[in-house]
């Protein structure tokens, strides 16, 4: 029932773990994450507390600067590790995080059915959506758009891609927030997911895709078209 996910400059691994525990008020039975390195993706996730993730994080050789981190409140399927965000396609290209339900995706797995799904869960739809696009040649932007296109239900998505520094959100009924800082830049579901790095702000809104790269953001809508959106500071108390 959380989302994080950064950018930039150092190690993503201690900053979407915080981000994670920040996060924890919103209730969760599973956690992961997923970084992008120079040898592709590495992807942990555990069922229960995000001690336990942080165990099998430590004893792992984890890294990247660019990743995302989630929690889990089941929605289909039990807490299980392979139930556990982030998911990923079959070749390991892109991995996925999600909050909500994907109404339709009973549908589209029939559409799938020559790809393996490895969990019982509706977000796995995506990350095999987004491989059939990337097999067809379309750029992960692009790819990640297009699957997107093809979701009902509710959801705030986050998705990073081998060999790219680059992590695409979207929303559409599920929170998602952006953080700004001089070096870093920062996607969750809630502010205090970043706010001891970063107390800059934008509010994503329904519709918006996102794309934070280590030199800046990028909002459009769903055809493509720039959206500004405005960078607030926010006053919390830590
Ligand atoms: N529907 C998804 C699942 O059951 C996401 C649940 C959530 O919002 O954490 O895995």
């Amino acid at each position: 029932c959380g989302i994080t996910a950064r950018v930039g400059s150092g190690d993503a691994v201690d900053e979407l773990l915080s981000g994670l525990r920040n996060l924890e008020y919103r209730g969760y039975d599973s956690a992961g994450i997923a970084t992008v390195n120079a040898d592709g993706l590495d992807v942990m996730k555990r069922e229960g507390e995000i001690d336990v993730l942080c165990g099998s994080v430590r004893g792992s050789s984890i890294r990247g600067r660019t990743g995302i981190g989630h929690t889990r409140w089941s929605t289909h399927g039990p807490p299980t590790d392979a139930n556990a965000h982030p998911h990923t396609d079959c070749l390991e290209r892109v991995a996925v995080v999600h909050n909500g339900i994907i109404d339709n995706y009973a549908e589209l797995k029939e559409e799938l059915s020559t790809h393996e799904f490895t969990s019982d869960t509706d977000t796995e739809v995506v990350p095999h959506l987004i491989e059939e696009f990337l097999s067809a040649g379309y750029p992960p932007e692009k790819a990640f758009r297009m699957a997107i296109d093809r979701l009902s239900g509710s959801y705030a998505i986050a998705a990073v891609f081998e060999g790219t520094d680059a992590v695409f959100g979207t929303r559409s009924g599920s929170p998602l927030v952006l953080g700004r800082s001089p070096e870093r830049y920062y996607l969750a579901s809630d502010v205090p997911a970043f706010l001891e790095y970063t107390d800059e702000v934008v509010y994503l809104q329904d519709g918006d895709v996102v794309a934070i790269r280590p030199e800046g953001y990028a909002i459009t809508d769903a055809e493509g078209t720039t959206v500004e959106r405005s960078v607030e500071t926010v006053d919390w108390d830590p």
